[in-house]
């Protein structure tokens, strides 16, 4: 590129010099064209062999360029020696045939490419307005090319060789041609700025040699060839080099470009109307013709300016869409909609996914406000960006749940790190909040779904072994659950045969363990297994419907047992029996007639019975609402089993007749720890603390359950609880084992039983 430059100055300085001090033979002037001409076909041969990325498109566009170069460069080295051989005919020497033939074969080569380069594929209006976009170019341009080069040519007194016209024709029609052709390159393997100096190598000296031989007539026009001839080989070079930085970005100013057009066609018409001796109405159409195409001209742009506008306004609009529907609103993280189109794109190159459940989440929502939990949200999602960082992408898949999926190594170092930076206090609340995480690794054949069942059982094992953990998936972890699905037809069975038991935990007062109630618990007395708990059937009862008549034996056995001992120890020993109650019970329409039978047959007085139903039961709608305002009214006492654990549970307390709260055992685990950070509110004290505040404010009485050690007794009482529940207290027993505990007792003072009761 330089050396063409260097070249075109060469000419320039040579010109300069001849008219000033007639320095030379003329013929020099015409070395300077092949000069380039080599320079510029070194320069196309060097992109063709030196961009292997080069696409196919552009190579092939390249390639006819190429041997237009140097088919053009031929066709003037012969021209250069022919003037070199006849010094002394320079000014009268016709370009001899062959060169000529040389030169327009380049032309034609150019043209070829240009006519070649593919636009952008379009249907419908939007082809026809492309049409005519080219149309209007083409004829703007060329009228422009008509009217200021070949007309004058072709008129011109001293007229011009055969040979010369048609090579400045050819070589506007590369102008043109290349010109109308970059308003439509979009994006095009061609560049457009390369296309763009195309159209000048062909145009500028076409052109330029044509207006200094109107200007100063043809004779004239030899030396100043050497000025305006080379720049095309430099036009050309500059080409290549745009081709070499191409970017494909899309075109902007494509609409632009047929206005730009149709004011080259009022060039010649300004002319004609200001210049040539013309009757007065034919100038006065004339120039009215001027102003309307310039005014329509102008109505044109602010039409596509306004549209420009809107287009990218729209553009703007739809990204933002774009980002909303893929983002979680609070805390930015991509969402599950996002996670699981990154993960299906992920799976074939083996994924890792991070289930990140945030323990004790919705109790602090709940009792805490939402001012805090979305507090607490967005933290955790920033510590997820930090440790995760360009390794993965970080989502937020539900409320309280968290996502990361992992294309990198070593998941499980990744976990441990979340596990860690999540258990450090959040906030200025200094909440402590912990995660349990489920990992899972793709295998060849896995489906997004199988991963994320994987990772969702791998994520529920780590809260079963305790809390703030992370388990990754092995094959059969998910097999207890299948369990399940065979304990439904052998419940059937066992009911028949009569397998189940109750047993019965006390409810004792914290200062002096008194016993004062019992919850009772089903056992399965299985014929192999042995004794299985309700945790392992319950589930499985729950789904087959069994749970409504195992239900049903509990209420009795219960009513009949809890009967039994006030029969033997009098009306004051036993202030309730509680039972647990499954939403699917309360959902039965015989429900609340199984109760008052029960109680009917069975002699215990309605404010003896408790009902523990949990907060998503309560929550199952109008049916179940209905029915425990029944109960209610009976003078059942309803217990909110859990409390702390579910969704709602300050809406909860306002809207159901809750008469107890029991405080789940997971705020009371650990609730006696004082690890010396004063300023640190354990989430888990902060809840049991609001919990009692709340009961409190609506008048319920509360039990703490599961209570392990007496350390958790002292941290309980100091907050105000008075009942408690748990293996520290006293174990689930049989109910001998209660009437033994019950025998030991002293009678409650009578006026005590009455603050109760009321
Ligand atoms: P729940 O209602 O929360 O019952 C308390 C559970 O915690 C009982 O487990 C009890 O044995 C256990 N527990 C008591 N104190 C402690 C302690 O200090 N530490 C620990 N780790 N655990 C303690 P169980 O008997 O296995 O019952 C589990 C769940 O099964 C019950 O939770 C209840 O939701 C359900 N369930 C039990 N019996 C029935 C029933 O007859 N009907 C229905 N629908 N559900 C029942
Ligand atoms: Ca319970
Ligand atoms: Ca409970």
């Amino acid at each position: 590129m330089w050396a063409t430059a260097v070249v075109a100055a060469i000419g320039a300085l040579w010109c300069v010099a001849y008219l000033r001090a007639g320095l030379g033979p003329e013929a020099y002037g015409y070395v300077v064209v092949p000069a380039g001409g080599l320079l510029a076909t070194a320069c196309g041969y060097d992109l063709i062999r030196r961009t292997p990325d080069l696409d196919p498109v552009a190579a092939r566009f390249w390639r006819a360029m190429l041997l237009a170069a140097g088919s053009l460069t031929i066709g003037y080295a012969w021209l250069a020696v022919d003037m070199f051989t006849h010094l002394d005919q320079v000014r009268t020497r016709n370009m001899p045939a062959p060169a000529a033939a040389f030169a327009a074969i380049g032309f034609l080569l150019a043209i070829y490419a240009v006519a070649r380069v593919p636009v952008v594929a379009a249907g419908g209006a939007e082809r026809w307005r492309m049409v005519l976009d080219r149309m209007i170019t083409f004829l703007g341009c060329a009228a422009v090319a008509w009217y200021l080069g070949l007309a004058p040519m072709l008129s011109a007194r001293e007229p011009w060789s055969a040979q010369a016209t048609l090579l400045i024709g050819l070589g506007l029609l590369v102008a043109v041609g290349a010109a109308t052709k970059v308003s439509f390159l979009d994006g095009s393997p061609v560049d457009r700025v390369a296309i763009r100096f195309i159209a000048a190598a062909g145009g500028v000296p076409a052109g330029g040699v044509a207006v200094l031989a109107v200007q100063f007539g043809y004779i004239a026009t030899v030396p100043a060839q050497a000025i305006v001839m080379p720049l095309a080989p430099l036009l050309f070079t500059l080409g290549v080099a745009a081709q070499r930085r191409a970017r494909r970005a899309p075109a902007r100013n494509r609409v632009l470009f047929p206005y730009l057009a149709m004011l080259l066609v009022d060039v010649p018409l300004i002319a004609v109307a200001f210049g040539a001796p013309l009757r007065p109405p034919v100038r006065v159409v004339l120039i009215v013709a001027v102003a309307v195409s310039a005014l329509v001209m102008v109505r044109q742009y602010l039409a596509y300016a306004e549209n420009a506008r809107l287009l990218r306004n729209a553009r703007l609009q739809e990204e933002r869409l774009q980002y909303e529907v893929s983002h979680d609103g609070l805390t930015g993280l991509a969402n599950r909609a996002l996670f699981r189109e990154r993960l299906t794109a992920a799976l074939p190159l083996r994924a890792s996914v991070l289930l990140i459940d945030l323990d004790d989440f919705k109790a602090v929502n709940d009792l805490l406000g939402h001012g805090v939990g979305d507090q607490l949200l967005i933290s955790v999602a920033r510590r997820l960006r930090t440790e995760v960082g360009d390794s993965g992408l970080p989502a937020r898949v539900g409320g309280d749940e968290f996502a990361v999926l992992l294309t990198g190594p070593d998941p499980e170092g990744l976990a441990q790190r979340l596990v860690e930076a999540l258990s450090q206090p959040i906030s200025e609340h200094r909440l402590l909040i912990q995660a349990s995480i489920g990992v899972a690794v793709s295998a060849p054949g896995d489906t997004l779904d199988s991963v994320l069942r994987d990772a969702d059982v791998a994520m529920y094992t780590a809260k079963q072994r305790g809390k703030a953990g992370f388990v990754r998936y092995v094959d059969g972890m998910g097999e207890p659950v299948l369990d399940h699905m065979q304990l439904g037809g052998e419940l059937r069975r066992a009911l028949d045969d009569d397998e189940f038991r109750v047993v019965y935990q006390p409810i004792v007062r914290l200062d002096d363990h008194r016993l004062i109630g019992v919850e009772a618990l089903v056992r399965w007395h299985h014929p192999a297994r042995g004794v299985v708990g309700p945790n392992e059937f319950i589930a499985a009862a729950e789904r087959t419907g069994l749970i409504v008549p195992l239900g049903r034996f509990v209420l009795r056995e219960t009513c009949r047992q809890a009967a039994a001992w006030l029969a033997e120890f009098g009306p004051d020993a036993l202030l309730e029996a509680g039972l647990n109650v499954s939403a699917r019970q309360l959902h039965d329409p015989d429900f609340v007639r199984d109760v008052a039978g029960a109680l009917a047959d069975s002699g215990l007085p309605c404010d003896r019975l408790v009902l523990e139903v949990t907060e998503s039961a309560v929550l199952c709608g109008q049916q179940v609402s209905r029915a425990l305002y029944e109960l209610d009214r009976m003078g059942i006492r309803l217990a909110l089993d859990d409390f702390g654990t579910g969704e709602s549970s300050l809406s909860l307390l306002r809207a159901f007749p809750a008469a107890i709260v029991k405080l789940d055992k997971s705020f009371v685990d650990g609730i006696e720890i004082d690890d010396g950070r004063p300023a640190a509110v354990d989430a888990r004290q902060a809840v049991a603390r609001a919990v009692i505040q709340l009961a409190n404010a609506f008048g319920l009485a509360t039990v703490a359950e599961g209570i392990e050690c007496p350390e958790q007794v002292t941290a309980l009482r100091e907050l105000g609880y008075t009942l408690g529940q748990g293996y520290h207290l006293a174990e689930p027993t049989s109910a001998d084992g209660i009437a033994r505990l019950l025998a030991g007792q002293q009678p409650a003072a009578p006026e005590e039983i009455a603050g109760r009761l009321s």
